[in-house]
């Protein structure tokens, strides 16, 4: 019997690992479906896409994409202590001010930017993030570019300077990955009241009673349960801990019915409201200047054993925020700007991603099955919103406008993927349909709000509303998605609620 256990041990599973173990009398288990993620070396940045399809990978689809003409598209999701950070590509973005606010303002008092700013400093402190040091002339170029398009710039973006081109902060020390885990962790994994255990998923709470008494899981091809004495953590993510709700009969009474679950509480907003950045990568061939592809000479990858080098770099270095239109309160598209180009197209280049980051398409996570190792049914309903598609062209008629500008225009050979001169609207949507992918960055599945908004499913505290003794803590609780990456407000959200729960113990 533990005091708490954590499901999932993510980004928000490796915050409140460490904050609840720190008191010594406080017996925590942390469930973790996948292995310890140090098994696979996951510390070159550059090579963190290459981990998507490997087994740290959930390795999830979404359903055939309405919005992109009837596409699946991959949802790539960490598995693995350490979770998502442990695959991501280490951005450290804390979002716009005004997406706390905007929490607050949905009826959850105490989200507010000020209120959660201390939180954002505690994650800073423990992530320690970087400009990347290994800067490419093609990156140099592109912020060149920028600032004689008039666009403002900024020297990197740290909280609330989120507008306008420049450098982004990463999650890289001395040239290699540092993920949830080493941060939160390491530093915790010796203390006798923390137990870890991996390649243990969790299928569904238990309950004694009305009364939540446990998890039941599957390890080892055997289905066993452990009993908890003060509360279960769900931080399984915004996929996964819609499903173990909806598998403990907590959800749409009408869509686990359907599947035979019995319900045990109706709670419509299970799965609903999932929110994803729409993301387009627009590929363009290069000349006479240095990119990673140019760099793929094994004497210029030495360096990396002294943490410099073009293997330290994720290749996501610069970038910058702006608003599609007059009258936001915050930027609303954010650009990547990628130094080489993806083994699919060989050659020197580089491309430059765009991303909506107040998406008004909503989707849902759903079961697929009662079978608890079965992936969810994922179905973002990208670019179902017609307000969507108007944004994200804006976003890329600009990106592509970019690559015209001097002295990136003098790299610029042409585009890889087919763009001509007389493109009209209904050219750039055909083809915006045609690229668009996942921003990464699901949240949503399990809003916070508060008990007169039926699609809450947690309330400030990030208690499931209507029980005791069952929390969710990852990105599933974001009300809304934040305008930047998702790593972040995931950690503060985490760093929040720990506060909370030691408070409540007193
Ligand atoms: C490829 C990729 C690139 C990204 N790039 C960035 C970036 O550069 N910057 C950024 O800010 N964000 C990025 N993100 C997003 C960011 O990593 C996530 O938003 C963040 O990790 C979410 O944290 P979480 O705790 O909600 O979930 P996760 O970090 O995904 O953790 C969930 C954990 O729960 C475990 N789990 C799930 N189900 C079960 C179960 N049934 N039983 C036991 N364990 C279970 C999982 O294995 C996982 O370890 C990226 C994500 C991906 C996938």
């Amino acid at each position: 019997m533990y005091d708490y256990i954590i499901v999932g041990a993510g980004a928000a599973g490796c915050v409140l690992a460490n904050r609840l173990s720190a008191r010594s009398k406080t017996s925590v288990l942390l469930l973790e479906a996948g292995e310890d993620g140090e098994k696979r070396d996951v510390s070159v940045p550059l090579a963190w896409s290459t981990l998507q399809g490997s087994e740290l990978d959930w390795q999830f689809d979404s359903d055939a994409q309405m919005g992109l003409n009837g596409r699946v598209v991959p949802q790539p999701r960490g598995k693995g202590l350490g979770g998502s950070s442990l695959i991501n590509a280490m951005m450290f973005v804390m979002g716009h001010p005004a997406d706390f606010d905007r929490w607050a303002a949905l009826g959850n008092p105490g989200w507010d930017f000020a209120s959660m700013r201390p939180h954002y400093e505690t994650v800073r402190e423990m992530m320690r993030p970087a400009l990347v040091s290994h800067q490419v002339a093609v990156e140099k170029a592109f912020l060149e570019a920028a600032a004689n398009a008039g666009y403002p710039m900024q020297d990197r973006f740290e909280e609330g300077k989120q507008e306008g081109f420049g450098r982004y902060l990463a999650n890289i020390r001395k040239g290699k990955r540092y993920s949830a885990a080493e941060a939160y962790l390491k530093p915790a994994i010796y203390r006798s009241n923390l137990t870890i255990r991996t390649g243990v998923h969790v299928m569904n709470l238990l309950f004694k009673d009305d009364r939540i008494a446990g998890v039941r899981y599957f390890k080892d091809d055997e289905v066993r349960e452990v009993k908890v004495n003060k509360e279960i953590i769900l931080c399984a993510g915004a996929c996964q801990s819609p499903q173990i709700l909806l598998l403990s009969g907590l959800g749409p009474t009408e869509h686990l019915r359907r599947f035979g679950v019995p319900v045990r509480r109706h709670l419509p907003g299970v799965g609903e409201n999932l929110q994803d950045h729409p993301l387009v990568l627009l590929p363009y061939r290069s000349k006479n200047v240095d990119t990673l592809i140019a760099s793929r000479d094994l004497k210029k990858m030495l360096p990396f054993f002294f943490g410099r080098g073009p293997l330290t770099t994720n290749a996501t270095a610069v970038g910058g925020f702006l608003r599609s239109g007059e009258g936001l309160t915050a930027p609303d598209l954010q650009f990547v700007f990628v130094p080489g180009l993806r083994p699919e197209w060989p050659g020197e280049g580089f491309g430059v991603a765009v991303e909506l980051l107040t998406p008004d398409s909503r989707g849902r996570v759903m079961l697929k099955s009662t079978d608890a190792l079965d992936p969810p049914r994922i179905s973002p309903c990208y670019l179902e919103a017609p307000s969507d598609v108007e944004r994200l062209l804006r976003g890329v008629k600009i990106a592509h406008q970019l690559t015209q500008v001097e002295p990136l225009s003098r790299h610029t050979v042409e585009p890889i993927v087919e763009i001509q001169d007389d493109f009209d609207d209904d050219a750039w949507v055909t083809l915006i349909r045609q690229l668009a992918e996942t921003g990464y960055h699901p949240v949503g599945t399990c809003k916070m709000g508060p008990a007169d908004d039926l699609q809450a499913v947690v309330d400030g505290q990030c208690r499931v509303h209507g029980l005791e003794r069952v929390r969710v803590v990852d990105a599933s609780i974001m009300p809304t998605i934040p305008r930047g990456n998702t790593h972040v407000p995931t950690m503060m959200i985490a760093e929040r609620v720990a506060k909370m729960v030691l408070e409540d113990e007193g």
